[in-house]
């Protein structure tokens, strides 16, 4: 099995979960800019942060041989203060043309407010001035729905935004199709407690098919599962998904999403240890 992990929070992780990625086929992992469990207080964590995301974690990943990209921005969960994060957005620039950078990302909603809304056009704005793919968060359980509307419009709204250039991530049933049909990428996160699990995650893929659709763990500091992408496709499996099938969604379709961006290069032999 070889597989990629888009979205995995590794600075929160330990080197065991590196290892087990690795042995289990993670040809490479994407780690977007996230909230730290805490707010930061000031524009200097975020720079410390971007430090982290751009120089320190690669290193940390390469010792197990995993490639390590990353995604900038504010995070939804800080973006009330709208002060800090045009502080923030204002570092983007120094970072954005660094090696292992993918894009903008995870931005999105949370609580689906007007400084939320803000700041979302902020990042889409700089996306744009940038040429960036773009990784979006979509918010939480009742909020999902109306912030998944509000995503779509102000991303619609920017005509220099290609909806093929833009995953919206954490996708549930009554938000997928939405989402594919305004032209985007839809990523499907299987958490074991909230969002989706392997099961869901696969009923999904049955109904809606597997094109422009790609599946994470968002390993965090939280409740999660780094292996949540090999489990799933174990899950395919049993459930008699062919193996061709089962590499298009967890290697080949988040490697044909990412590939729009130059900077994501994978070596060669890098289809993890099992390819
Ligand atoms: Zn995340």
């Amino acid at each position: 099995m070889r597989y990629i992990e888009p979205h995995g929070h590794m600075v929160s992780r330990t080197t065991d979960d590196y290892i087990d990625m690795a042995t289990a086929g993670c040809a490479c992992v994407c780690e977007p800019a996230f909230w730290a469990g805490f707010d930061r207080s000031s524009a200097d964590g975020f720079y410390d942060y971007f430090c982290q995301l751009t120089e320190h974690e690669p290193k940390r990943a390469a010792k197990f041989g995993i490639p390590h990209f990353c995604w900038l921005c504010i995070n939804p969960k800080e973006s009330e203060d709208v002060k800090l994060a045009e502080e923030v957005i204002g570092l983007i620039p120094k970072f954005i043309n660094r090696p292992n950078v993918l894009g903008i990302g995870e931005i999105g909603l949370n609580k689906n407010s007007r400084n939320e809304l803000k700041v979302l056009e902020l990042h889409i704005d700089v996306a744009a001035q940038h040429d960036q793919l773009i990784l979006v968060h979509t918010p939480h359980l009742e909020d999902k729905l109306k912030g998944t509307r509000l995503i779509i419009d102000a991303l619609k709204s920017d005509k220099r935004i290609r909806p093929e250039r833009v995953i919206i991530d954490h996708v549930e049933e009554h938000t997928i199709q939405l989402v594919l049909d305004a032209g985007f990428w839809a990523g499907m996160t299987l958490y074991p407690e909230s969002k989706c699990t392997p099961a869901r995650a696969i009923d999904m893929l049955e109904v809606y098919g597997n094109e422009n659709i790609w599946m994470n763990s968002a390993c965090d500091w939280g409740v999660s599962v780094p292996l949540a992408v090999p489990h799933t496709a174990l899950e395919m499996r049993k459930r008699g998904h062919t193996p061709e099938l089962i590499d298009k969604v967890i290697y080949k379709n988040p490697m044909k999403f990412l590939s729009q961006t130059a900077r994501f290069q994978l070596g060669p032999g890098s289809g993890g240890l099992n390819a």
